[in-house]
């Protein structure tokens, strides 16, 4: 996509109980873009990312990229990867934030307090137009419901803090509360473009997209760019929806995090039908659960007595309610892992979860906790070296998962998983000599072909799900241009070799799939 075109193919209006929303000004394909914004309104890098990523563009320190990132000297806190990011920050924001960052009496302010600052500094320092204004004073700001209170007032203190301490920018306690209440009720997951979370974003036209657990929209960034763009065919004039939460997870979850975030009951067009999708789903019959649960560690010692969350509430009957406590356990047991800093125990946590699950006999492979768990899973067996196994889990999550939980196959979470699997098997290439891969290779296995394949289907899908000339993008073509140069050679037989895949690589690269 040409950066200068700034396609714009929404625009907000009034929508019914809902307040603002984003509606189509055309006829859209699914892939299409419906709005892009050079730059939102706020982006702040999480306080770990402050340390290894460029404030101003996102790129990340990388030694194969010879891409290294600099200390302002005033601050010695926010990091650029050159002078001229450096001074486009300055100009728009870093000028009035980096005295306060540089005071050795104010520790490293959490996200959400660097951005309520920067909200009341471009509102206070009249940095923003006048219509800009009126825009950020129409955001919606914070309707606080019980649990979220703790959360508001962490952040609001240590904001109204920073403005009596400093005296830039000047705040009364009002107008600190509803800074603090937008940048909360708005914020938006800054990510790099394979879905990696980096901080937080605030932009008064893409937070005007209301919520819906099936979405027909979603957010890509683009290094400071926003892109919305459609998942599936939208008429004109109807509404444009992202998701606020993750949607793979079943409607009571769902329902408990947006109430709990946004204190609103989602009525989006897959909650009013209930818990009937296939996130609800388990494998039928879930019947004399009780019995058939006692000898598998965990299930065994649930109790009908005990008290249940409202969030994993599945139903009445004596076989529901133990069905929504091994949810409860089993999301609980996935936080732990999560938590967990030593890789070896949280592989073990979670091949416990995988194993309960499976043991079940009522939970699909891909109704969570299950996904997320194999998915923690793949990661951490890389990160120990176990390469093989973690393979296998991805190609499960490939195959039979992920196309079940994100049925558009432009979805960037489906596209953004090819890559990564692409390049485990490009690493697993690369070990040629390990004991594994010559076996698979004296079997007349050979990754090229995997390797090729899943490049050409991410070249495929990439224009739709993230676009052309995104970072993604480029390192497709680059990797699919050097494997045409290096190892498939200038002669035409042997790509066409490789695609023909007579010795059938790509089946058994299925039956690699973990169980
Ligand atoms: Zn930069
Ligand atoms: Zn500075
Ligand atoms: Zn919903």
């Amino acid at each position: 996509m040409d950066d200068n075109s700034f396609p714009c193919n929404v625009s907000v209006r009034p929508s019914p109980g809902k307040g603002k929303g984003l509606f189509a000004s055309g006829m859209l394909a699914a892939g299409d873009i419906l709005l892009f914004i050079p730059r939102p309104l706020i982006t702040v890098l999480d306080i770990p990312r402050l340390d290894d990523t460029c404030a101003n563009c996102f790129e990340r320190s990388s030694e194969q990229l010879g891409l290294y990132v600099k200390a302002c000297v005033g601050c010695n806190k926010i990091k650029y990867c050159g002078k001229k990011c450096q001074s486009q920050s300055w100009k728009r924001v870093h000028k009035y934030e980096c005295k306060i960052f540089k005071r050795d009496d104010i520790p490293p302010l959490p996200h959400a307090v660097r951005a309520a600052l920067q909200l009341a500094m471009h509102m206070e320092n009249h940095v923003l137009s006048a219509v800009e204004k009126e825009n950020v004073a129409q955001m919606a700001t914070f309707r606080t419901s019980k649990s979220d209170l703790y959360d508001v007032q962490i952040v609001l203190s240590a904001v109204r803090d920073i403005a009596a301490r400093c005296g830039t920018p000047r705040l009364d306690d009002r107008q600190a509360e509803i800074y603090v209440g937008q940048i909360l009720r708005n914020s938006l997951a800054l990510t790099a473009d394979t879905l990696e979370t980096l901080g937080i974003a605030i932009d008064p036209m893409v937070c005007s997209a209301n919520h819906s657990c099936d979405p027909n929209a979603t957010v890509v960034f683009n290094g400071a760019s926003i892109l919305l763009r459609a998942l599936k065919p939208i008429v004109k004039d109807a509404e444009v929806c992202i998701s606020y939460v993750d949607t793979s997870r079943p409607y009571s979850i769902r329902q408990e995090t947006l109430f709990e975030s946004y204190a609103f009951k989602c009525q989006c067009e897959k909650c009013i039908l209930g818990p009937t999708q296939k996130e609800d789903n388990f494998i039928q019959p879930a019947t004399r659960l009780a019995e058939r649960w006692t000898t598998i560690p965990g299930l065994s010692t649930l109790a009908t007595n005990s008290p249940l969350h409202s969030a994993y509430y599945v139903g009445d009957s004596k076989d529901k309610i133990l069905l929504g406590q091994a949810q409860g356990f089993l999301f609980e047991k996935l936080r732990l892992a999560q938590s967990e800093h030593d890789r070896k125990t949280a592989i073990r946590i979670l091949t416990e979860i995988m194993e309960t699950c499976s043991r079940s006999g009522v939970w699909p492979v891909y109704r969570q906790p299950y996904p997320d768990a194999r998915h923690g899973l793949a990661w951490n067996l890389q990160q120990v070296g176990d390469l093989p196994s973690a393979l296998g889990h991805m190609i499960t999550m490939y195959l039979y998962i992920n196309p079940v939980l994100y049925p558009q196959e432009t979805h960037p979470i489906r596209v953004v998983q090819i890559w990564h699997l692409m390049r485990m098997c490009s690493k697993l290439y690369a070990e040629r000599d390990s004991p594994w891969v010559s076996t698979m290779h004296a079997q007349g296995f050979d990754f090229v072909v995997i390797i090729w394949r899943l490049l050409k289907e991410m070249d495929m899908l990439l224009e739709k799900s993230h676009g052309r000339f995104t970072s993604l993008w480029q390192g497709v073509q680059a990797l699919m241009l050097s494997m045409q140069e290096e190892i498939i050679g200038t002669s035409e037989d042997n790509l066409l070799l490789i695609e023909q895949d007579p010795h059938d690589c790509w089946g058994m690269f299925k039956s690699l799939a973990a169980p």
